[in-house]
């Protein structure tokens, strides 16, 4: 509890230092490294994108644990993140000397490899007003509307897993983006289903609070009947819980004040991979000032090789999360996206891992869901194996789904232990589709008619 009670003195945000590929080798502990893991980094920082700050570097990574501690693996490029072709063509690129242009080239290759925009999100959920795309709203399930502001496309630090990685190396005409909140705003009142708008990023809290409250003020001011709530994702209690501290951050803790004032509820979706992001002073702080808005946090991470494929890792964050009064919402599968290879864990591995690590844990922390894959159809959670007579199954659940009636409806796969995403699995039962997929013949009877 002490610590909890002695609160340490506010740090001024202008104390956050970043560090990307140009000037990562300036970090004393890097030192430590040997020149093929930092020639590591600079071939794969080439494509993937690279960026920590003294926050993760001084106090979560734990540099006698690296190479593979996971803090370390969470921001830092390892080889294994290119596929062994990718990696042997860039380093020679590198090595050679090769200009610019030939390297942004090739990264730009490997990228688009690297299915840089799953699930379908460019196509499908990107709404219209008036017959106008709105390019910087995403609208999937119906009671939610996320919004992506265009100041907030960035991170305190970035996740090596990322599957917003596009985002960050700027992949011309990929990004999300939309200045104008009077189109949300528009959108919103035409749109009577949306009790949520979910702001998202990157990271909305990179963006100083008079912007960030500029959006959220013109949404108040617009008194929107049906809106309950206002969420923030966010991974700025993981990276750089100063933002809820000094004077920009008491700003921030006022918006949320207001917000509260104006009857809605403030979501903090905040995204934790390691128990060891909840154990600094500054992030016990910084949740502690949020919860005193009246805001509430709410918990959800990845499960990933590499950095948290461990029921205990989950146990602990859990259960550190309820003590520090934040919920567990949602564990996901890691997407079909990036350096994907390096970081899957089999379905079927995965559910073992939040089943031995929801067993540990209280009532209070059973609010977490998952693992869960966010496609095309929508969250599908994995409820586990299961034999239907005499037959191994994956019995699976939309926690989401685009058409809401598909939503709890349990459904069975194949049982396969290697599988780590949806597109992998196939129905049980010799049947030839999945009951929220088309059916081929009911479209073929209806062109013959
Ligand atoms: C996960 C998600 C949401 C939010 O879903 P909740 O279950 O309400 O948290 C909204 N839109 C998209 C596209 C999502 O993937
Ligand atoms: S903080 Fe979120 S958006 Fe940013 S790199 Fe990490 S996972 Fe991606």
């Amino acid at each position: 509890m002490t610590q909890l009670l002695t609160r340490p003195a506010p740090v001024p945000s202008d104390r956050y230092q970043a560090y990307t590929s140009h000037n990562y080798r300036d970090i004393p502990q890097v030192r430590r490294l040997s020149e093929a893991q930092r020639r590591a980094i600079d071939v794969v920082s080439q494509v993937l994108p690279f960026k920590t700050n003294n926050y993760v570097i001084d106090q979560l990574i734990d540099w006698d644990a690296v190479p593979t501690d996971p803090m370390f693996v969470l921001n830092f490029p390892q080889e294994g993140m290119l596929r062994p072709a990718d990696f042997a063509r860039m380093a020679a690129l590198i090595d050679s000397g090769a200009p610019r242009d030939a390297v942004r080239a090739a990264a730009d290759e490997i990228r688009l490899s690297l299915n840089p925009h799953p699930a379908g999100q460019m196509e499908h959920n990107v709404p219209e007003l008036d017959g106008v795309r709105l390019s910087g709203l995403q609208h999937k399930y119906p009671e939610t509307v996320l919004f992506f502001p265009s100041n907030g496309q960035t991170c305190h630090a970035y996740c090596t897993f990322c599957f917003r990685w596009p985002q960050f190396v700027g992949m011309d005409g990929l990004q999300f983006a939309m200045r104008e909140v009077s189109l949300l705003v528009a959108y919103l009142r035409r749109h009577p289903e949306v009790t949520n708008v979910l702001f998202t990023g990157g990271d909305p809290m990179v963006m100083r609070t008079d912007r960030l409250a500029a959006y959220v003020d013109a949404i108040l001011e617009a008194r929107i009947p049906h809106l309950t709530t206002i969420r923030f994702g966010t991974k700025s209690l993981g990276y750089w819980p100063y933002r809820f501290m000094g004077e920009d951050g008491e700003q921030l803790l006022a918006l949320f004040r207001r917000i509260r004032a104006a009857g809605l509820h403030v979501a903090v979706m905040a995204h934790f991979n390691h128990p060891r992001e909840l154990s600094t002073p500054a992030v016990r702080e910084a949740i502690e000032r949020i919860r005193e808005t009246g805001a509430q946090v709410r918990t959800q991470s990845p499960v990933m090789r590499n950095i948290n494929d461990d029921p205990a890792a989950w146990r602990d964050m859990w259960r550190e999360q309820v003590r520090l009064g934040a919920i567990p919402y949602y564990m996901f599968v890691a997407r079909d996206t990036g350096a994907k290879h390096y970081f899957e864990v089999p379905l079927v591995r995965a559910w073992e891992i939040f089943h031995q690590a929801y067993q540990q844990v209280s009532g209070l922390a059973r609010t977490v869901r998952g693992p869960s894959m966010s496609c095309e159809p929508g969250k599908v959670a994995v409820l586990g194996p299961a034999t239907v007579r005499g037959e191994r199954v994956l019995t699976l659940m939309l926690l989401q789904g685009r058409n809401p009636d598909w939503v709890t409806r349990p459904f069975f796969a194949a049982y396969d232990e290697q599988a780590t995403w949806m597109d992998e699995l196939r129905p049980a039962f010799g049947e030839t589709r999945f009951f929220f997929e088309p059916d081929p013949q009911a479209e073929d009877a209806a062109l013959d008619e």
